[in-house]
């Protein structure tokens, strides 16, 4: 408590503008430093965990056979959507090797260009299903009563889903695809680096309330930022 006390009277002597410059020239600093310390490191040990990979999922598309020293033409694509935990090239790459291991045991290792025929035919897959659909069969399966006029709109709704960025067909209720979802995700982020977190944390003795106050937003978002965001 005497730690915020202290910061409330630098802050009142600076004003708050000069105050919140001072801050964002802080955080600037922090994680450019942090940025160029450890790019290198972390971008090394990424495609050396990808490297791994590849080779234990037997070093070549599983689909079409190409073989390519160049790791990234290749994607891991999960063969059941419900086992999977996290996507690799996406989120895993923070994980260690042997978790990595075990999520792509439910994968087929595949070129790009076999993947995206993959999910071409997914989707292809899914739309005719929903074409063959009766109206009985839908009905009981949603529990819903609608008329054949209102299946027939319902169904052409539904196949003519798609991305509201990149025009992908997606599945119905949602807005975006998951690439494009993730991405759209990011870019509303406004809390701290995790540089800058490990900081508040240290700087406020763990109180969630207090960078919770800071960021302007609720502690229940402090906590997702420390526990899902960061891991920390
Ligand atoms: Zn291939
Ligand atoms: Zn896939
Ligand atoms: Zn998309």
């Amino acid at each position: 408590m005497d730690n915020k006390r202290k910061i409330s009277k630098k802050r009142l002597q600076m004003g708050e503008e000069a105050w919140s410059e001072y801050q964002r020239q802080r955080k600037n600093n922090k994680s450019n430093r942090y940025r160029l310390n450890n790019s290198e490191k972390v971008i090394s040990s990424r495609r050396k965990k990808k490297k791994a990979l590849v080779e234990y999922k037997g070093g070549k598309c599983e689909r079409c056979g190409l073989k390519s020293e160049i790791c990234d033409i290749y994607d891991f694509h999960h063969i059941d959507p419900n086992k999977k935990e996290f996507g690799i090239s996406q989120n895993g790459k923070n994980f260690s090797l042997e978790k990595l291991k075990v999520e792509a045991d439910k994968c087929l290792l595949v070129c790009k260009n076999c993947h995206a025929v993959i999910h071409y035919e997914i989707n292809q897959k899914r739309i005719h299903e929903l074409r063959n659909k009766s109206l009985l069969d839908f009905n009981s399966a949603t529990g819903q009563n609608l008329s054949y006029q209102e299946f027939t709109e319902r169904k052409e709704k539904i196949i003519k889903q798609v991305c509201t960025e990149c025009k992908e067909d997606i599945k119905t209720g949602r807005k975006r695809c998951k690439i494009c979802h993730e991405k759209y995700i990011d870019k509303k982020y406004t809390g701290p680096t995790k540089d800058q977190l490990i900081e508040d944390l240290a700087l406020f003795k763990n109180n969630k309330s207090a960078i919770a106050r800071k960021y302007n937003v609720s502690s229940t978002s402090v906590s997702h930022w420390i526990k899902v965001r960061y891991k920390l």
